[in-house]
């Protein structure tokens, strides 16, 4: 039976204004990641933030985090690596993750964004928010941060914004810079953000039916701003996984559910759709993460 590896995206930028339960500090986003983990989650997905809910790139508010989720649960953990500069090097973007390391910290996963795209955005009245942002993302250093991440032992999680990059990252599993299973994200997006596919069954078919027969891999769609629920049948038959939270969307469809909630009933749905869950131990194995080996000094 296909056992979906379930990814908490705890908090992302999201405020809580929508939703009281978005996870801030270390304390928080640790008591999160343990209902998380009880409800069926195995890999946790998170954002520095201070106390009032800024983000931040502060090597301690890393280090606290990171700290308080091993005590907390035994989840992948999967630190994000924003904000950096677009044009910024591998060395530079990998820096937490490098602390991380050094500090005895090391996650098991690292987000690698391979789209260079305009981060068109809308405001509530349909005007574009960011008519000058864009994201640089060259293939150079896309390769030299997936080869200093394998220097650090950590797995590189690509984040798949669109089928051109999809492309690019079978490229790279295929010529041997990308570690095998490849293990991927797949960008979803609301009518407010235009950089990722729409988040239907349409959209989420555009990058499924370009997946490759010869490169092993998982594949695990998230959905900015909107529901992801409903796509949870076209994710089990097509033996995906699913990365959900409180940070892409508040589903209040659902009440105002803390992040665990939001787990527990995507482990309904999966269950109801004939598929298993997949345990930490269960994700670290498919995955390629040796048992507790990622855990430690680097
Ligand atoms: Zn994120």
């Amino acid at each position: 039976m296909h056992k979906v590896m379930i990814e908490v995206r705890i908090n992302e930028l999201a405020g809580r204004k929508d939703n009281k339960h978005v996870p801030w500090t270390a304390a928080e986003i640790a008591a999160a990641a343990r209902d998380c983990a009880s409800a069926g989650a195995s890999i946790v997905h998170f954002h520095p933030r201070t106390a009032d809910g800024a983000m931040t790139r502060d090597d301690n508010v890393y280090r606290d985090i990171v700290a308080a989720l091993r005590q907390a649960c035994d989840l992948l953990i999967h630190p994000t690596l924003l904000p950096y500069p677009s044009d910024s090097d591998a060395d530079f973007r990998l820096e937490p993750i490098t602390r991380l390391a050094a500090d005895g910290l090391r996650p098991e996963l690292t987000p690698v964004v391979l789209a260079t795209t305009n981060l068109d955005s809308l405001d509530e009245a349909g005007r574009f928010r960011n008519e000058e942002m864009t994201f640089i993302n060259t293939t150079g250093t896309t390769r030299r941060t997936v080869e200093r991440l394998r220097e650090l032992s950590v797995v590189p999680y690509a984040d798949v914004w669109n089928v051109p990059t999809l492309r690019q990252l079978v490229t790279f599993a295929r010529t041997g810079v990308w570690t095998r299973p490849v293990y991927m994200m797949f960008a979803l997006m609301s009518e407010a953000h235009l950089f990722g596919h729409p988040g239907t069954a349409a959209g989420l078919r555009a990058y499924t039916d370009f997946l490759p027969d010869d490169v092993p891999l998982h594949w695990s769609p998230y959905f900015v701003g909107g529901n992801l629920l409903s796509l949870i049948p076209q994710i089990v038959a097509g033996r995906g996984h699913i990365s959900i939270g409180l940070g892409d969307y508040p589903y209040r469809e659902l009440g105002e559910p803390s992040n665990a909630e939001i787990v527990a009933e995507a482990v309904r749905q999966i269950r109801k759709c004939g598929a298993d869950i997949a345990t930490p131990a269960e994700a670290r194995a498919a995955i390629g993460i040796p048992a507790h080996g990622m855990r430690g000094a680097a």
